[in-house]
This record gives C-alpha cells, sequence and structure tokens, in this order.
C-alpha cells in the first residue's frame, strides 16, 4: 500500500488535532504525531503529513483482522477521491485491490 499523505483539515476530522491546535505551528504538529507513532513526515512545502504505516506496509488505520478502515467515516480526503473503481462502499479502504466481502459494522 501507498503512504498516505493527509492534510490538516483531515487530522482534525480524525480528531487527532484540535481547530485551535491547527492554527500554530504544523511542524509542531507533526513533531508530536511522530511522537505518537501516528506521522511518519510532514512536507512544508505542500503542508502534507505521511501517516505511518503498519506491518505490510498498511495504512496506520486499516484494521489488521478485518483489513477494512477503521476510521471510514472521519477517512481522509484522499481516500475519498482515489481510486474511483471501488465506488463509495462503506468500510471498505480503497488502497486494499481485494477487499473483503463483509463490510464493517
Ligand atoms: S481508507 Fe482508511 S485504511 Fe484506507 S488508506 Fe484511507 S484511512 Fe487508511
Amino acid at each position: 500500500m501507498l503512504p498516505v499523505e493527509v492534510k490538516i483539515e483531515d487530522l482534525i476530522r480524525l480528531e487527532l488535532v484540535t481547530a485551535d491546535e491547527a492554527i500554530g505551528s504544523h511542524k509542531k504538529i507533526a513533531k508530536r504525531l511522530q511522537r505518537e507513532g501516528i506521522v511518519k513526515s510532514y512536507r512544508t512545502s505542500s503542508g502534507l503529513f505521511m501517516l505511518e504505516q503498519n506491518e505490510g506496509r498498511d495504512c496506520y488505520f486499516l484494521d489488521k483482522k478485518t483489513r477494512l478502515c477503521s476510521v471510514y467515516e472521519k477517512r481522509p480526503g484522499v481516500c475519498r477521491e482515489f481510486p474511483k473503481t471501488i465506488g463509495p462502499r462503506p468500510g471498505f479502504c480503497p488502497y486494499i485491490p481485494q477487499a473483503p466481502k463483509r463490510p464493517l459494522r
């Protein structure tokens, strides 16, 4: 799975960053999230945060057992847009080529 890059708005939606905190230094936010093992890196030029990956290069938010997205309702914008082929199937991660047949919940 490719590393997932998210915007500050995504981190707010994921409740990892408060709106107040987002007004301040994004580098500082990145350092905190790196310490917490959620973010791998931050690019100042694009303002994008790269999420950490779990074993097998899975997305940090992919449930290891179900292989479904654990934050589907709050998932980052990039996951909502890519790839279009899977369509709006609740719970499924669009980055997983062979998604399980059973949706989350
Ligand atoms: S849909 Fe969920 S599991 Fe898949 S890449 Fe996005 S956040 Fe990660």
